[in-house]
């Protein structure tokens, strides 16, 4: 089926307690590995190409790629912008079709973050694509910052109200305790702030760092407002590790495809696993509706028909 945007997924998600994978892909085995997984697993997704990824891939084929594999499932495929870094990134993507955006302006300080992320919403709400904004900022592993440190940095409910107030985004990256690109599942979230943030924006938060974080955690992060969790090191992880697998098991191929066919396996079991860990698997009937309400998703933007 055609894209479809984020807004209603994740407010389907905040109100069932499921959250939807958001999971990072840079070339064509990683998306198609991923929609598959969630084809089969009957769930809706996120897509989402990070600044590497288009600097990678080009924008065009990032796009376009995601286009393609959403059109050969009838499971919605959303098609997500992380960690958009300014304006006019966010302005292109938009532009090329993308049908969720980011801006995350974590590191300016408040009153900076406030005034793009509204700019962003003021142009990507014409069209009726949401935006995910970030405040507070989830620290990254090769910081090697402190337990306390990583506290510093957390979201503050309050903050995060007005911030919603003041600059209307469609949903909320929260720094709750998940540090990126970690590999150790070990990070414990904090649930009282994840539902503190929850009570006072009511609108989907995100799980960003989510690689680095016991299950058990995630299990209770989604009963309270994490409505999105991002994968990207999971994947990337099981990738590199599917290419050596492939290329030991067939040492003398020139062949490209034995090594990256394995690599593509090894992310769709991976995204598989997420997708049932999120409680997402299940929630798309053969019509492409939720299974309790069978209707069609808003596809895209530019005047896409709802209903
Ligand atoms: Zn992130």
């Amino acid at each position: 089926m055609p894209l479809v945007t984020s807004k209603e997924l994740l407010q389907r998600a905040v109100q069932d307690h499921f959250a939807v994978g958001a999971f990072n892909a840079n070339c064509m085995e990683q998306v198609q590995a991923i929609v598959e997984a969630a084809q089969e697993e009957r769930a809706p997704v996120i897509l989402q190409v990070s600044q590497g990824a288009i600097r990678y891939a080009g924008l065009a084929y990032a796009a376009s790629l995601v286009k393609i594999a959403a059109s050969l499932v009838d499971v919605p495929v959303v098609l997500h912008l992380d960690h958009g870094t300014d304006y006019e990134q966010n302005v292109r993507c938009l532009h090329a079709g993308f049908t969720s955006l980011m801006f995350d302006g974590s590191k300016l300080p408040f009153e900076e973050n406030v005034a793009i992320t509204k700019k962003i919403c003021d142009i990507a709400h014409i069209v009726g694509i949401p935006v995910e904004a970030e405040l507070g900022r989830v620290a990254q592993s090769d910081e090697h910052l402190t337990k306390e440190q990583v506290e510093a940095l957390m979201t503050d409910p309050d903050q995060a109200a007005e911030f919603i107030r003041l600059t209307g985004a469609d949903s909320l990256a929260v720094a709750c305790g998940s540090v990126h690109a970690m590999r150790s599942q070990e990070a414990e979230l904090d649930i009282a702030r994840i539902k503190a943030v929850y009570e006072k924006t009511r609108i989907p938060l995100v799980l960003h760092g989510s690689s680095g974080v016991r299950e058990s955690s995630i299990e209770e992060a989604i009963q309270y407002g994490i409505a999105k969790i991002n994968v990207a090191t999971y994947l990337n992880e099981a990738f590199t590790e599917g290419i050596k697998e492939g290329l030991a098991k067939h040492p003398d191929s020139v062949d490209p495809r034995h090594a990256l066919s394995v690599a593509r396996e090894r992310v769709k079991e991976r995204v598989r696993e997420k997708i049932r860990l999120f409680k997402s698997a299940g929630r798309i009937s053969s019509s492409g509706g939720f299974v309790d309400a069978p209707r069609q998703f808003r596809s895209a933007h530019l005047g896409g028909a709802e209903e």
